[in-house]
C-alpha cells in the first residue's frame, strides 16, 4: 500500500501549530474569545516563604508610610496636584521639581535593568497590582469561597441560597477593600490631614473629591475583582516592553527543558515499579507548574512575555520533584543560554551598559540632591513698576522675594547688593526671619547713585544670606530712566 506522505504532512503540521499555538493566544481567553476564569492553586515552599514576607513587609510600609511622621511631615508625601512631594521626610519644592523628575527616571531605568537581569522580577514581588491580587484579595477570595476546588465548584453551580450568600459578602467585602485602598493612595497624594477633612467633612463641601474617590474605587474593584490578571498581560505597558530587554542571558523562571524531556506521566509499570523510569525526562506532566500559574501560562514551552517570574511554578514542580525523589530545580531562576548552552549565568554587554548608565544617573542625582540649596531664594523687579527718583543724586528700583527654607531649622536671611559699589538696600518689611520649612514673601528697593549707572538696562549682583552666610549670587535688572 502506497503511504500518504501529503497527509502525514499536514497532520505533522496541525501538531507543530498546536505546541506552537501558546505564542498566538492568551491562556485565559477562549479560542472564541471569552475569558478563561484563571484559577490558581496555593503553593508551599521558599519562594512562597520569601514572596509572603515581601509582600505582608511592603502592605505595611504602603498602610503605614502617610501616618508615620518626621518633623511633622508624613513619611511620603506625592502631592502632584501642588508639586509638592516629601520622600522620606524630605521635602520637595516645586523649584526642585527636576530633582524628583530625575529621581523617577532613574527609578523606571533601575527597573528596566533589574528587568534585563532577572526578568518580570517587578512584577511577581513587587507591583502593587499583584500584591494586592495575590495577597490579599485571592486570600479574601479563598476565606470566603474555600480553595479553589471550592471555588470552581461554587461558579459551576447554580445559584442557591448559599452561593448567592457566599458572592454576594465576596463582592461587599472587596467593594470596601477598594474604597479603602482607593483612600490610601489618596492619602499619598493629599496627606492624611485633607483626607481626614474629605471624610469627615459634609459630602456637600466636596462634591468633586468625593465623585473622584467613588469612580476610582469602582476601577479598582472592577480590576481586583474580574480583570485581574488581563491588567499584567494587555494593559500594563511594562509588561509590553520588557520583550525588548529580556535576551537569552536574563536570568528568569526557565524550564530545564534538557532534563525535563521528553515528558511523560508515569505509565502503569512505573507505579507497579514504584518509581518512574530512568529513561525518559524528569517531567512527569503533571500540569502542577500551570496549575498555580497566576497567568495560566505553561512555562515548559519556554520563556513567556506573561510568566510574571512569579514563581510558583518553582515551588510546585520542586515539590514534585521531591515527591518522585529527583532533584529539585527543574523549573528554576537561570537563563536560556545557561540551559541551552550550559554556560554560567553572567552580565551581556548590553546589561553591563545599562548598569553604567544606571550608576550614572545615581551619581547625578546624588550629587544634585547634596548639592541642593538649603535655602532658595527668587527675586524678580515688582511687575507694573519702572524707576523712582531717590534725592538728587539715585535712582530705585523695587523687588520682589520670595525665601524658601528647606531645612527642618529656622534660619535667618539677609539680602545684600554686592555690585554696583555704593548702591544701597531697603527692605519693606520684616522677611529676615524664615521658619522651617516655609516659604517667606517680601520687598525691597535697591537704590543706585546715577554716576553708577550706564544706560537704561543694567545688572546688579545681588547676595542671598543666610545665617550670615552667602548661599545664593543672584543677577537681576535695574532700570534707570532714559537720558
Ligand atoms: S510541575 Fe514539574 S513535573 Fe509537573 S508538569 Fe510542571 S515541570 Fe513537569
Ligand atoms: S510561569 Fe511560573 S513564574 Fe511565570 S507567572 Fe506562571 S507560575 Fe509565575
Amino acid at each position: 500500500m502506497e503511504t500518504d506522505y501529503h497527509h502525514l504532512d499536514v497532520i505533522g503540521q496541525q501538531i507543530a501549530e498546536e505546541q506552537q499555538a501558546f505564542r498566538n493566544e492568551l491562556a485565559s481567553i477562549n479560542k472564541d474569545g471569552s475569558r478563561k476564569w484563571v484559577y490558581t492553586q496555593e503553593t508551599h515552599g521558599r519562594y512562597t516563604t520569601a514572596r509572603n514576607f515581601v509582600a505582608y513587609t511592603l502592605l505595611l510600609f504602603l498602610f503605614t508610610a502617610p501616618f508615620v511622621r518626621i518633623h511633622d511631615n508624613p513619611l511620603i508625601l506625592l502631592n502632584v496636584l501642588e508639586r509638592k512631594f516629601i520622600i522620606f521626610g524630605i521635602v520637595f519644592w516645586p523649584q526642585d521639581f527636576y530633582l524628583v523628575v530625575l529621581g523617577l527616571l532613574t527609578f523606571i531605568l533601575g527597573i528596566a535593568v533589574f528587568t534585563s537581569i532577572l526578568g518580570r522580577i517587578w512584577c511577581g514581588w513587587t507591583c502593587p497590582q499583584t500584591i494586592f491580587l495575590e495577597f490579599v484579595f485571592r486570600k479574601v477570595e479563598k476565606l470566603i469561597e474555600g480553595n479553589v476546588h471550592k471555588q470552581m465548584a461554587l461558579d459551576k453551580a447554580p445559584m442557591s441560597g448559599e452561593k448567592f450568600a457566599r458572592k454576594a459578602l465576596k463582592h461587599t467585602v472587596f467593594l470596601v477593600m477598594s474604597w479603602v485602598i482607593c483612600n490610601l493612595f489618596l492619602s499619598y497624594i493629599i496627606g492624611t490631614d485633607e483626607l481626614f477633612k474629605l471624610i469627615t467633612e459634609p459630602p456637600s463641601q466636596h462634591i468633586s473629591g468625593l465623585t473622584a474617590m467613588v469612580v476610582v474605587s469602582g476601577l479598582f474593584y472592577g480590576v481586583f475583582s474580574r480583570f485581574r490578571e488581563q491588567a499584567c498581560l494587555v494593559a500594563c505597558p511594562y509588561g509590553r516592553f520588557m520583550s525588548a530587554l529580556v535576551d537569552p542571558d536574563t536570568v528568569a523562571v526557565t524550564y530545564d527543558f534538557k532534563r525535563g524531556e521528553p515528558r511523560r506521566k508515569p505509565s502503569k509499570a512505573d507505579k507497579i515499579a514504584g518509581g518512574v523510569n530512568e529513561a525518559r525526562g524528569d517531567c512527569i506532566d503533571c500540569g502542577q507548574c500551570v496549575t498555580v500559574c497566576p497567568t495560566a501560562i505553561d512555562i515548559r514551552n519556554g520563556i513567556q512575555l506573561e510568566c510574571v517570574n512569579c514563581t510558583a511554578c518553582i515551588d510546585a514542580c520542586d515539590s514534585v520533584m521531591t515527591k518522585i525523589k529527583k532533584p529539585t530545580g527543574l523549573i528554576r531562576y537561570t537563563s536560556a543560554n545557561a540551559v541551552t548552552k550550559g554556560t554560567i549565568n553572567h552580565f551581556s554587554t548590553r546589561v553591563k551598559g545599562y548598569i553604567t548608565v544606571l550608576l550614572v544617573m545615581i551619581t547625578v542625582v546624588t550629587t544634585l540632591f547634596l548639592r541642593r540649596p538649603e535655602v532658595e531664594a527668587i527675586i524678580m523687579r515688582q511687575p507694573g513698576t519702572l524707576s523712582q527718583k531717590v534725592g538728587d543724586d539715585k535712582i530705585a528700583n523695587f523687588y520682589t522675594l520670595q525665601l524658601i527654607n528647606k531645612t527642618f531649622d529656622p534660619k535667618t536671611a539677609e539680602i545684600r547688593v554686592l555690585e554696583p559699589q555704593g548702591a544701597t538696600l531697603t527692605p519693606l518689611g520684616d522677611y529676615t526671619r524664615l521658619a522651617e520649612q516655609n516659604v517667606q514673601h517680601g520687598r525691597f528697593f535697591v537704590a543706585i547713585p546715577k554716576g553708577a549707572l550706564n544706560g537704561t538696562y543694567n545688572t546688579i549682583k545681588l547676595g542671598v544670606f543666610a545665617n550670615g552666610k552667602q548661599i545664593k549670587e543672584v543677577k537681576t535688572t535695574f532700570i534707570a530712566p532714559a537720558k
